[in-house]
């Protein structure tokens, strides 16, 4: 990668205000010289908290709009002309896709096409070199392919059988990807990743939820018997590989990006605890699997997903660097010591309710 991040291009990156968006964006600017623009709504999902290390670097910019609204996309791309552009914003969270699906349509779906429609007019009005080495990277989740038994894994030619709201918004936007390539040209990647987890990571999920409720000495909620299964990769390496498939990635493919770390929910629970025992400990609390409750199982929870990442790691040489273990231990310091970051969200915009349960 570094003979490639040695050129200098300008990254214009939706939704980089999010969890992974401003992995991504951190990244770029520290340890590459490109120039990069964030793109955001802002939703109750972005925080320009995480994008404070960077904020003051010459080379960051950033616009609040909405991917759907057509002329504040065009005019970010005219008045920035973008090399790149990775496509992250999104509404990510599957539980609130279950309360209200229509954000999710109109984000996931209305704005993608809006985007794409308004990265072609502008492809098509760039001259050469630029337009052949121009690249739409659109990155997106593993929930596409639906839910796996005991056995096999999810490869870039498993067929797609979305079971939420979210994974189904998420198909149709990596549907429309495919499209605006294989009819317009576009020069387009796309990325499917497993679970995410690490630094900033909106405490509605998983393992910051358990996190701040164990920190807290509140009941930690595990969906069912807590034996669903994902496969979990840190931010920071998911980052790594969607700098190399914006770099390196070849027009018209996809790559499969995961840690090889598949774990049953109360596993990762259970590690949460013990980390937290170590590092946190508190009398008044007590173990923290003592504070493990099961609740009411997710509606059409999926049951195992599993990534087969070696295409990325053949063809573009792509490791990740964290352990699951490294990267919990990293991820519960990162909570400890960032208590502003989100002691805002939780007493604000979400106070750790329960979500997506229907009636
Ligand atoms: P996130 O919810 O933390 O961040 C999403 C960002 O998009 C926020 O900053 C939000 O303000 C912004 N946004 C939302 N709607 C927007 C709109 N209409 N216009 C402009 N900006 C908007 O999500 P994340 O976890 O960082 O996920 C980023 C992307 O990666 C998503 O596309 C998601 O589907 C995909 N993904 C996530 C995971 C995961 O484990 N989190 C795994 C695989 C793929």
């Amino acid at each position: 990668m570094t003979a490639a991040t040695s050129i200098p291009r300008r990254y214009l990156v939706t939704g980089g205000a999010g969890f992974i968006g401003s992995a991504v964006v951190r990244q770029l600017v520290r340890e590459t010289a490109h120039s990069v623009l964030v793109l955001d709504k802002l939703t109750y999902a972005g925080n320009l908290d995480s994008l404070a290390a960077v904020s003051g670097d010459a080379r960051y910019s950033f616009v609040q709009a909405d991917v759907g609204d057509v002329a504040a996309v065009r005019s970010a791309l005219e008045g920035f002309r973008p090399d790149v552009v990775m496509h992250l914003a999104a509404e990510s969270h599957v539980d609130r896709s279950i309360d209200g699906p229509g954000e999710f349509i109109q984000t996931n779906v209305v704005g993608t096409f809006t985007l794409l429609n308004a990265v072609l007019e502008y492809w098509r009005g760039l001259g050469e070199p630029a337009r052949r080495g121009f690249r739409f990277h659109h990155i997106s989740t593993d929930e596409v392919f639906g839910s796996l038994g005991e056995e096999g894994y999810f490869t870039e030619e498993t067929p797609y059988q979305p079971n939420s709201p979210y994974s189904a918004s998420k198909a149709a936007s990596d549907h429309l990807v495919r499209a605006w390539h294989h009819t317009y040209g576009l020069p387009t990647v796309t990325s499917n990743c497993s679970n995410n987890y690490g630094p900033c990571h909106f405490p509605e999920k998983l393992i910051p939820l358990i996190i701040l409720n164990a920190l807290e000495g509140k009941p930690l909620p595990v969906y069912g018997q807590g034996d669903n299964v994902r496969d979990w990769l840190y931010v920071e390496d998911h980052a790594r590989a969607l700098r190399l498939i914006a770099e390196t990635g070849v027009p018209g493919e996809t790559y499969n990006v995961g840690g090889n770390a598949e774990r049953r929910n109360i596993e990762v629970v259970e590690a949460v605890c013990a980390l937290m025992d170590e590092l946190a400990p508190d009398a008044s609390i007590g173990p923290r699997r003592g504070l493990i409750r099961f609740v009411a199982d997710r509606p059409g929870h999926d049951r195992r997903y599993a990534i087969d990442a070696s295409k990325i790691r053949r063809e573009l040489g792509w490791e990740p660097r964290e352990t699951f273990e490294s990267g919990l231990r990293a991820t519960v310091r990162w909570y400890l010591d960032n208590r502003s970051w989100w002691e805002r969200i939780r007493t604000g915009v979400y106070r750790g309710e329960r979500l997506g349960v229907v009636a």
